[in-house]
């Protein structure tokens, strides 16, 4: 970006964005080692940050315009935004048997677990987030950032396993290990670091190595361990299933329409 597009943005930062009390970043969380700006530094190219080029960063937003339009309604964080690779959360800690402790109102009382996250991804650990597939969903994260309204976010991309992929109707290999594999999607999305539910271990490797591993007891000791050696654009499957599933709707809702009136004419 260039210097003068950066120093209009800082400008109306200071001018309008500062003057309202913000609220504090979540507790849960705290960022770890480096941190970019951005702007005057760029997103990753993996998980942009979508602006509407002519209209900013003046911000002088004509109502008429619909790009600026539909950028406004998306979910994704809101510029300017500080960038990190890295950072510790608190997350609900998994029943592990453990005695729990009554909180006196009928439940039990949270224990959380601190767990490093990272956009390397090594070793294996990922985050369980709550999307569009389900209530915890494996993911790699892409990218992460907290914005203007100290707002936490991620960008990540989903591993489907064989029931989200029966669902869209896509045919993975023939070999396909349906208790342990998954798919990781070629496309990424933005969510709040809040629908993060937990963490699991997503393994890259071939199928016999994955094979191997198993016999040989070389996994990590977690009710939630996948592999993954493969690709595929979901964004093309979960379209066209999205779009039978509203075909099939307006036609029972049509068929339920003719019913009633029908029922009507009877009386
Ligand atoms: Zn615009």
């Amino acid at each position: 970006m260039k210097e003068k597009e950066a120093r209009a943005e800082m400008q109306y930062y200071e001018r309008n964005l500062r003057k309202e009390p913000k609220k504090r970043p979540d507790p849960r969380y705290e960022i770890i080692g480096a941190r970019t700006h951005v702007p005057p530094g760029l997103a990753p190219s993996r998980a942009p940050v979508a602006i509407c080029k002519r209209h900013w960063p003046n911000k002088k937003v004509p109502s008429r315009c619909e790009r600026c339009k539909v950028v406004k309604r998306l979910l994704q964080p809101v510029l300017p935004c500080v960038f990190f690779n890295q950072f510790r959360a608190r997350v609900l800690a998994e029943d592990d048997g453990a005695e729990r402790v009554p909180d006196g109102q009928g439940g039990f009382i949270p224990v959380f677990d601190t767990i490093v996250f990272d956009t390397a991804n090594e070793g294996g650990l990922r985050p369980l987030l709550k999307t569009s597939l389900g209530p915890a969903t494996p993911i790699e994260i892409v990218a992460m950032a907290l914005d203007t309204n100290n707002d936490y976010w991620i960008n990540y991309s989903r591993y489907w396993g064989k029931l989200s992929l029966v669902w869209c109707r896509y045919q993975p290999s023939s070999d396909f290990m349906d208790r342990w594999e998954v798919l990781k999607e070629t496309e990424s999305h933005w969510a709040r670091l809040e629908d993060i539910v937990g963490s699991c271990f997503v393994i890259e490797c071939t199928r016999s190595e994955f094979k191997d591993r198993l016999k040989r007891k070389l996994l990590p000791k977690s009710s939630d361990v996948f592999f993954t050696r493969d690709n595929f654009s979901a964004a093309f499957w979960e379209g066209k299933q999205q779009r039978r599933e509203r075909r099939q709707r307006m036609r029972s809702e049509a068929a339920a329409a003719v019913e009633s009136k029908l029922q009507r004419q009877d009386s």
